[in-house]
C-alpha cells in the first residue's frame, strides 16, 4: 500500500463498498485521465469500459468539454437560481427542448440522480393533490428496480443490496412485477414476445391505479438490477395503462439518456413520451453533478397560481443550474450534434456485440449476453439449462473485477453479471483489448472455483 492510500483509508468512507474489502484492494490512485484511460500515480493505465458509473459520455478530459467549463469559470461560476438566471441554463433547456420526447418542455434543476427523482415524486403527488385528486398519495415501481439512494427514491427502487435493511423507514411503493426477458415466466424470447408480461402491470393497476399518482421506471433497462433489457413495447402498453388510470409516468432516464442505448432517450424507441423524465450523469458528459426532472405544460400549470393560493413547488437544492454543470450540459449536446456521435455508436454497437457474443458464448457458464446501444451484459450462471446463479457468497463477479484490474480493465460486474458500459467514443481497437481481458479473467476465475 503507498502513502496516498494508507492516508485515503485513515479518512474516507468510499461509496458502495464494503470498506474491510480495501484491505486486499486499496482504492487505486488516479492521477490523470484521457479518453477512455485512467492513469494511476504509477502510471498504470486502465480502460475505463463502465464510463465511472456510467456518467462518463465522452471520453475523460474531453478537450470541447474542458474549455467550455474553464471559460465559464473565468465567467460565473455559481449563483442563486431563484430569481436569477444565467445564459447557461437556458441555452441548455432551449437546445434540450428540440431534442426532448414531445410535451417534455418545463425544467426543474437539482444535483444528482436521486434528487431528480425525489423532486418528480413530489411533482406528481402536488399535481394531483392541487387539481382535486387527494385520493392518489401512492407511487408504483417495477420489481427489481432502482431509482437512486436518498428514502424516496429507494423506496421506489426493489434492489435488497441497497435497500433490504432500510424497508422499515421506507415508503409502502406498489410493486408492479415487471418483464424478466432471460428468466421469462412465459416462455417467450425478446424476439417473439407480445409482452405477456404486461398482464401483470394491469393487473395491480386494477387495484391500485386510482391511489396512485405515478409510476416510476427505467425505461428498456433495468441497469443495477443486472443491465436486464426489455423490449420498448412494454413502455407503450404502460403509457396507455397509465392514461387509464390517470396515473403519471416518470422516466427514469438517469442511465439510459443520451444515447446509451442507441437513441438519445430509451423512450425514442416507444414512440410515446412520459410526464417527467429524471435527467442526469451523460447531462454533464459526466463532468459535473447535475440533474433535471423535466415535465409537460399540463403539469407545470397546476402550479402556476398567486402567491397566496401556496400552489408553488417549494422544492430546492442550492447547486440548482449551476453554470458550470450547464455550461458543460451545453458542450455535450453540441459535441453530440456536431460530431454524430450517437448515430456513430450504435453503428459500432453491432460490432462490439458480435465480438462479446464470440468470446463468451463458447464458456459453458455464460447464461445469457444482452445488449442495447454500447452497453453489454453476461450472465454467469451455475447452470446454462436451469439458469440457477452461483452462491451469491462466491462473489464470482468480483473475482472477475479483481483479475480484470490487474489486467487493466475496470469493469466492476454487477453480482455475477460483467458488462461493459463504455462512454460512446470507445474505439474497436479498444473493444477489442478489454473484450479479450475480460474473457481470459472470467475463465481463470471459473477454473478457480
Ligand atoms: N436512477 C438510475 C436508473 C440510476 O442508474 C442511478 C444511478 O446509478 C440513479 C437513479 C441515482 O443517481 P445518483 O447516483 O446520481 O443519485
Amino acid at each position: 500500500m503507498n502513502k496516498w492510500q494508507k492516508e485515503d483509508l485513515k479518512y474516507i468512507w468510499h461509496p458502495c463498498s464494503q470498506m474491510k474489502d480495501y484491505e486486499e484492494l486499496p482504492p487505486i490512485v488516479v492521477e490523470r485521465a484521457e479518453g477512455i484511460n485512467l492513469y494511476d500515480i504509477d502510471g498504470n493505465c486502465y480502460k475505463d469500459v463502465v464510463s465511472s458509473w456510467w456518467c462518463n459520455l465522452l471520453g475523460h478530459c474531453n478537450p470541447g468539454i474542458n474549455s467550455a467549463i474553464k471559460h465559464q469559470l473565468d465567467t460565473l461560476e455559481h449563483v442563486i437560481f431563484a430569481n436569477f438566471t444565467h445564459k447557461p441554463a437556458i441555452v441548455l433547456c432551449q437546445k434540450l427542448a428540440e431534442v426532448l420526447p414531445k410535451g417534455l418542455c418545463k425544467f426543474n434543476f437539482a444535483d444528482n440522480g436521486s434528487a431528480a427523482i425525489e423532486m418528480s415524486m413530489k411533482m406528481s403527488f402536488q399535481y394531483h393533490q392541487q387539481i382535486g385528486n387527494t385520493h392518489k398519495t401512492r407511487f408504483m415501481a417495477l420489481s427489481d428496480a432502482y431509482h437512486g439512494e436518498t428514502i424516496g427514491a429507494l423506496s421506489a427502487g426493489a434492489c435488497d443490496l441497497y435497500s433490504a435493511i432500510y424497508k422499515p423507514i421506507l415508503m409502502d411503493v406498489v410493486r408492479v412485477s415487471g418483464p424478466d426477458c432471460y428468466r421469462c415466466p412465459y416462455g417467450k424470447t425478446r424476439d417473439n414476445c407480445r409482452c405477456e408480461c404486461f398482464e401483470k402491470a394491469e393487473k395491480t393497476f386494477e387495484q391500485y391505479g386510482n391511489e396512485t399518482c405515478a409510476m416510476l421506471v427505467e425505461p428498456l433497462l433495468q441497469g443495477s438490477a443486472g443491465m436486464k433489457v426489455y423490449p420498448p413495447l412494454y413502455l407503450t402498453k404502460l403509457r396507455e395503462l397509465c392514461n387509464k388510470y390517470n396515473v403519471h409516468l416518470i422516466a427514469d432516464e438517469i442511465a439510459t439518456g443520451y444515447g446509451r442505448t442507441g437513441k438519445m432517450f430509451a423512450f425514442d424507441w416507444s414512440g410515446v413520451s412520459p410526464d417527467i423524465m429524471c435527467l442526469s450523469k451523460g447531462l454533464t458528459g459526466g463532468y459535473m453533478p447535475m440533474s433535471l426532472c423535466v415535465t409537460t405544460q399540463e403539469i407545470y400549470d397546476a402550479f402556476y397560481a398567486d402567491y397566496l393560493s401556496g400552489k408553488a413547488f417549494m422544492h430546492s437544492h442550492t447547486y440548482a443550474g449551476n453554470p458550470l454543470g450547464c455550461s458543460a450540459a451545453v458542450e455535450v449536446l453540441n459535441i453530440l450534434k456536431d460530431e454524430n456521435i450517437i448515430e456513430n455508436a450504435y453503428a459500432r454497437s453491432g460490432f462490439f456485440n458480435n465480438m462479446i457474443e464470440k468470446k463468451f458464448l463458447d464458456i459453458l457458464n455464460v447464461g445469457e449476453v444482452r445488449h442495447i446501444g454500447l452497453i453489454n451484459a453476461i450472465e454467469i450462471v451455475k447452470d446454462r439449462d436451469t439458469k440457477e446463479s452461483f452462491n451469491p457468497a462466491l462473489r464470482l463477479g468480483y473475482q472477475i473485477y479483481k483479475k480484470a484490474l490487474k489486467r487493466g480493465v475496470l469493469l466492476r460486474p454487477l453480482g455475477d453479471v460483467i458488462y461493459f458500459n463504455p462512454p460512446l467514443i470507445i474505439c474497436e481497437d479498444d473493444m477489442r483489448y478489454v473484450t479479450d481481458i475480460a474473457r481470459d479473467c472470467t475463465i481463470e476465475a471459473l477454473n478457480e472455483l
